[in-house]
């Protein structure tokens, strides 16, 4: 069959790769000039198959009135009410109830305990250089209450085989001695030795490239996608602005930018911004290796190669980015604050980055085939889409039948 891909980011090019696996002729189409322009150009770089907790939860519940006063710096709620907003929000409160909060955190675990075992096949075979390491992941938790939430989530995770546990402060301070150079309080912290890390844009840079010289596979950059053209139920064509396709199918791997192409079509698929930010700095010898995440701060540092990157924060600011630099700001100041010692703040070299999670009120990503015949979908990845990419192209390409 020959299967268009649109959207060249993390979550495209691994669905190509499954798909050439199954040996289709695959387009990849992007709008970008580049790969991985999207959410997955400097997100966290963590794979973090343990830490899959769903974000619509009972103690994000608790916390919404600090959010929407403004009173909390990793959320930024813009006031400008809009439906596609109002439809979501309703949507992700209604998840925020323990059971939902569960049943979502297990069904994307277990998604993502596939996604390691696959991971490791496709690196295997392909041999690329993207600063992956089993850096293994220390979850700082600050209260006594979230460290009982951690608890039962572990004790649940091992169920399903996940090697995600409690310890102590003293033991997270050992396990990686950054953690004793922070300055906030920590009641204890969730460990999960397994879990690793890479750059998401070196890993997708060099696999669109492992396609085109490896592959039946076309990459088309600069191409827009303008609509996809249905007739009596089945797709007929797509349109972009270069010119039309006859595929035999679509797979839809345009994160947060899905609704766009999709609402036309009358697929709802409810997925809305969530602008997230991150700084590359130089490491130093008191950097992580171990990868951290601050619950206090709503950040990650994690050690890529020579650098530290450090990402977080949820903006609700519908697609705009004019207030990046002013957060990008906020972000380095909370992280020097939290972590003085952690890399080298006073570098030149820092590269600024922001980009759009694609969150789903149930934080759960959309995989496989829509109401249409030929329009698969593969997007909704929220904060995990690095995490989730090989499983996600994996299964959505398997379910692709002529
Ligand atoms: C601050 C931050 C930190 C994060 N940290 C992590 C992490 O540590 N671990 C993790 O697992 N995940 C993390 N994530 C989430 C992860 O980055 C995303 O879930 C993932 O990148 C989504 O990938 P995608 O391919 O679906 O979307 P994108 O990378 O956004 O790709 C979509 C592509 O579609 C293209 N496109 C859109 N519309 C059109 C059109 N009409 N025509 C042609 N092309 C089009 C865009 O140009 C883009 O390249 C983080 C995200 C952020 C923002």
């Amino acid at each position: 069959m020959h299967i268009v891909v649109l959207g060249a980011g993390v979550i495209g090019v691994t669905t190509a790769y499954y798909l050439s696996e199954l040996g289709h002729e695959v387009t990849i189409i992007d709008q970008s000039q580049e790969v991985a322009s999207g959410a997955s150009g400097g997100n966290g770089g963590q794979l973090s198959y343990s830490f899959t907790d769903a974000m619509a939860s009972p103690a994000l519940l608790s916390k919404m009135p600090r959010i929407m006063a403004g009173l909390d710096p990793a959320f930024h709620v813009c006031p400008a009410i809009n439906p596609q907003y109002l439809h979501w929000s309703l949507a992700f409160l209604g998840q925020c109830t323990s059971r939902n909060h569960r049943e979502n955190t297990t069904a994307i675990l277990k998604l993502a305990l596939k996604s390691r075992q696959l991971m490791t096949e496709l690196r295997e075979r392909t041999g690329f250089d993207f600063n992956w390491r089993r850096a293994g992941k220390l979850v700082l938790q600050g209260t006594g209450a979230a460290m009982s939430e951690a608890r039962e989530t572990c004790a649940l995770k091992r169920q399903h085989g996940c090697d995600a546990r409690v310890i102590s402060i003293e033991e997270a301070k050992e396990i990686e001695p950054a953690v004793a150079k922070l300055s906030n309080n920590y009641a204890g912290a969730v460990y999960s030795e397994s879990d690793e890390v890479g750059d998401t844009l070196a890993f997708s840079t060099q696999l669109a490239q492992w396609l085109q010289t490896n592959r039946n596979t076309n990459v088309s950059l600069g191409t827009s996608v303008r609509k996809l053209v249905v007739r009596q139920g089945k797709l007929a064509a797509v349109e972009t602005d270069q010119g039309s396709l006859q595929p035999d199918a679509v797979v839809v791997c345009l994160g947060a930018l899905s609704n766009r192409l999709l609402d036309p079509l009358g697929i709802k698929t409810n997925i809305y911004p969530m602008r997230g930010y991150s700084v590359t700095l130089p490491s130093l010898h008191t950097s992580n290796t171990v990868s951290i995440t601050d619950l206090n701060s709503k950040t990650v540092f994690s050690r890529l190669g020579d650098s530290v990157r450090i990402a977080g924060f949820a903006d609700f600011v519908g697609y705009r980015t004019g207030k990046d630099t002013d957060r990008v700001r906020t972000l380095l100041q909370t992280a020097q604050a939290t972590a003085p010692a952690i890399a080298d703040y006073t570098s030149k070299d820092i590269a600024e980055w922001g980009g759009f999670r694609p969150m789903t009120p149930d934080s759960r990503p959309l995989l496989g085939p829509s109401m249409i015949k030929g329009v698969h979908l593969n997007t909704g990845h929220g904060m995990l889409g690095w995490t989730l990419a090989c499983v996600s192209g994996h299964d959505v390409a398997q379910g692709i039948q002529a």
